[in-house]
């Protein structure tokens, strides 16, 4: 399905697709097995030009866009999703707030190095008690006369505890409830700041997820991001673009969850022939190709508006809520498909299967994507 894309974007597709299978597959099942993060594989993602895609080349992009990023990213999360990860880290959350509502002093000192990946990155809206709900975060920042001094903690961040910048979400003042949050540029080495890995996932075993707890946490006046107050409109626009990946990413697991399918129906024989004869197992086939033709559709049509430079957030939850949807529904049937070999560890679905549900909680989960959709349609605020 390659009707709307350039001879580039194509090129930047083969190449991701030979990355994840040449540098990704060889160690990717011991990886898992072992939970094991290779900061070399961010590295030479970086060095292919993966994270450059939506800065100007003066910070080291290479403003092939959305789109170019957004096929990638389906390529790598065809092998693995946890590598998809690194899309969102490195460049969809820290680099487009930068773009976006960054100083130009901002853009030079971080942008390259998250695009090189000498600094890997985080952003860090979620707490213990504070998911969907945003507003009711506890983390804040006080102001001081040369400083932020920042406290609370942060639970479920993706990248920790292997990150050395992050994006933070904190107050500055609860009284103006939503519009009291501020975003914050964070040295995650500095003095106060812990991290400390989740080791008890269901999946995605070779991206780290973490807690970070902020005890006094010194913050130059420099590290605030936009206005005292921006936070929360920063994060929404964040949010449109990590989805953006997520839903694409989503797609690349559906895809893969059909190949290792038509492999396996093809190959399986019951009743003396490939259970690719058998209707049912057709029907499953079609289903599958139908809904992650028309998830990658919705993907690339959000990404290539926003490419247009368009705030298209309903595009995008559109196309996370569906893609991830179909993303569960596909490592599902690919379970089914591949029978008892579905239950074991010894082919890959049973791994898409577990990391395909991510989808729906991160970045806002299904039930605050489809929110955000009816309020829309329906016209309410
Ligand atoms: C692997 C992984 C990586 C993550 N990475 C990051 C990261 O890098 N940075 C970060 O900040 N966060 C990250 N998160 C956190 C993620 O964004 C949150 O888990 C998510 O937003 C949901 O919040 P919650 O888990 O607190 O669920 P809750 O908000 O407690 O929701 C629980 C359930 O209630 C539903 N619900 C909540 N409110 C409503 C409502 N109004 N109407 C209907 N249903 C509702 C939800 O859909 C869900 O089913 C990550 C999570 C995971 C699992």
């Amino acid at each position: 399905m390659d009707f709307l894309l350039s001879d580039e974007q194509q090129a930047m597709r083969d190449m991701a697709k030979n990355f994840a299978e040449k540098k990704i597959a060889p160690t990717m099942e011991e990886d898992e097995k072992e939970h094991r993060f290779r900061k070399e594989i961010v590295k030479e993602m970086a060095n292919l030009g993966f994270f450059g895609c939506i800065a100007p080349e003066k910070y080291g992009g290479n403003e092939t866009g959305y789109l170019a990023a957004s096929i990638m990213a389906e390529e790598i999360a065809r092998i693995s999703p946890s590598w998809g990860l690194p899309f969102n880290l490195q460049m969809n959350s820290i680099q487009s707030v930068l773009l976006n509502f960054g100083t130009e002093e901002q853009r030079e000192r971080y942008i390259p190095k998250l695009i090189n990946a000498d600094l890997l990155g985080c952003f860090a809206i979620t707490e213990a008690n504070s998911g969907s709900d945003v507003a009711s975060m506890k983390s804040a920042a006080e102001e001081k006369e040369d400083c932020f001094i920042l406290n609370g903690s942060k639970m479920w961040i993706s990248g920790i505890p292997v990150a050395d910048l992050g994006i933070v979400y904190a107050y500055t003042d609860r009284s103006l409830k939503h519009r009291g949050i501020s975003a914050f540029l964070v040295d995650m080495h500095s003095p106060g700041v812990t991290q400390k890995a989740i080791e008890t996932k269901l999946g995605l075993h070779c991206a780290p997820t973490g807690e970070i707890y902020f005890d006094n946490v010194k913050i130059p006046k420099e590290n605030l991001v936009g206005q005292k107050g921006d936070g929360f409109k920063i994060c929404m626009f964040m949010l449109d673009n990590t989805r953006l990946s997520c839903a694409a990413r989503a797609v690349g697991v559906a895809r893969a969850c059909k190949e290792h399918s038509v492999r396996y129906a093809n190959e399986r024989e019951q009743f003396g022939q490939p259970i690719a004869n058998f209707q049912m197992i057709q029907e499953q086939i079609a289903e599958m190709f139908v809904e992650e033709e028309a998830a990658r559709l919705l993907v690339y049509r959000a990404a290539w508006n926003r490419d247009r430079g368009q705030r298209n957030t309903i595009e995008i939850s559109c196309a996370k809520f569906f893609a991830a949807e179909v993303a569960v529904r596909a490592a599902n049937t690919a379970v089914k498909i591949f029978g008892s070999y579905g239950f074991s560890s010894e082919y890959p679905v049973e791994r898409f299967y577990r990391d395909a549900k991510s989808y729906q909680i991160v970045e806002g989960t299904s039930n605050v994507q489809k929110m955000i959709i009816a309020r829309s349609v329906l016209g309410l605020k």
